[in-house]
């Protein structure tokens, strides 16, 4: 079954105008899910619990307002109840996704490789939304990406990844690796939730706590006093026709008790870990080929996660050494271990490569145009674009 899996399934007899319709209501759904982590993620608000509410008036959505797209058209973008306007952002969300679907659906047909990617394309969209406007890079969607990312990766091995791989692994390793198979998938999918902790520790010890240190002394011997950078340019704050405090968000984020995340990203991410494993032990022992060229793939995942999340860990230290600044944030390196598992090494490399082109154009941009001397720029968001374009052009 496996073999089939990455060729169309059903391909004939089912017109494409219909697959299209499909995977566009299927990324109009997704879209309005991701509408609901933009905005809650960032607060650590459960993603579940309350129901969908405005924003102004705290009035509960009604099933009829919360239909993608439609209700914004319908509702002519303002509130039912408090007739404030509804942020452009949510049915351009919705859009953009279901435009990202129906482009996958029509390169991959009916088939299993719709999955990984569409998946892949959601969490980048969601990643991008968020550092835009609040500079962030949740952990909360990065750790369990990353996860899924080698997971998905070993469950549905892409073509032409398998073809790179069958190329470089002829040797005494490649054997071992076949007749492992399935224990070194599970072992490396495992790995991966292992690999992000020891990331983070390793980070911290060596640059998190100094950057640490140095923000505290310019907190307390600057010139300037602490609250008033927060109050004139708030990042985090929402761009709307009424701005939310700042404080509140800020509250939100050092964990305030009512709005306190319901679970740890670290455990998610070996839960998740743990539950991919066992799905690729269930489904490699039904078939040899699956372990051999799923273990090959997640092997192709982690190479390409530890180099793209490596090259920008690397000139995150030769910043700080260099430059005494926190000059790429932690958030990006954690959101190039997925992008690495999800793209191999080689659109690890590109995706970098175009996302600090695209960066450094809109930056220079800005700088002309608001003669502010340091922009500070969401690179996420770059990164998020950059990886979408290698995604779709690169195969
Ligand atoms: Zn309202």
């Amino acid at each position: 079954m496996w073999q089939e899996a990455s060729h169309t399934v059903t391909g004939e007899g089912v017109p494409l105008a219909l697959l299209l319709l499909v995977a566009s209501l299927l990324g109009l759904a997704v879209g309005s899910f991701l509408n609901v982590v933009i905005y809650r993620v960032p607060r650590r608000m459960s993603i579940v619990r309350p129901r969908s509410h405005c924003p102004h008036c705290g009035t509960p959505l009604r099933w009829r307002d919360n239909i993608p797209l439609l209700s914004f058209l319908l509702l002519k973008g303002r509130c039912r109840a408090c007739r404030q306007p509804i942020s452009w952002l949510y049915p351009a969300v919705e859009a953009g996704t279901a435009l990202m679907f129906a482009l996958l659906a029509w390169e991959h047909g009916w088939s299993w490789a719709f999955v990984p990617d569409a998946v892949f394309v959601s969490m980048l969209l969601a990643l991008a939304v968020i550092d835009a406007r609040h500079r962030l890079l949740p952990d909360a969607i990065t750790y369990p990406g990353f996860v899924l990312a080698v997971g998905l990766r070993a469950l549905v091995p892409p073509e032409k990844i398998l073809e790179a791989h069958h190329l470089v692994f002829r040797s005494e390793s490649t054997r071992f690796l076949s007749d492992h198979a399935l224990g070194v998938g599970a072992v490396l999918i495992l790995g991966s939730s292992l690999l992000l902790f020891l990331l983070e520790r390793m980070d911290y010890r060596l640059l998190g706590r100094r950057l640490e240190e140095l923000e505290a002394s310019h907190a307390n011997g600057g010139r300037s006093s602490a609250p008033s950078p927060i109050r004139e340019e708030c990042p985090l704050a929402e761009s709307g026709p009424t701005p939310e405090p700042c404080e509140r968000i800020a509250d939100a984020h050092a964990g305030d008790e009512g709005r306190q995340e319901p679970w740890s990203p670290e455990w998610a991410a070996l839960l998740l870990a743990i539950g991919l494993s066992g799905v690729f032990i269930a489904l490699g022992r039904e078939d040899a080929s699956l372990a051999a060229s799923g273990a090959r793939s997640a092997l192709g995942a982690l190479v390409g996660a530890t180099i793209g999340s490596g090259v920008l860990w690397l000139s995150r230290v030769g910043y700080y050494v260099l430059r005494h600044l926190e000059g790429v944030g932690f958030g990006d390196v954690k959101m190039m271990l997925m992008v690495g598992a999800f793209l191999g090494w080689g659109g690890a490399f590109m995706t970098i490569f175009l996302a600090s082109l695209l960066g450094s154009i809109y930056g220079v941009t800005l700088m002309l145009l608001t003669r502010e001397r340091n922009p500070k720029l969401p690179f996420g968001s770059f990164l998020s674009l950059a990886a979408l374009v290698i995604l779709l052009s690169f195969r």
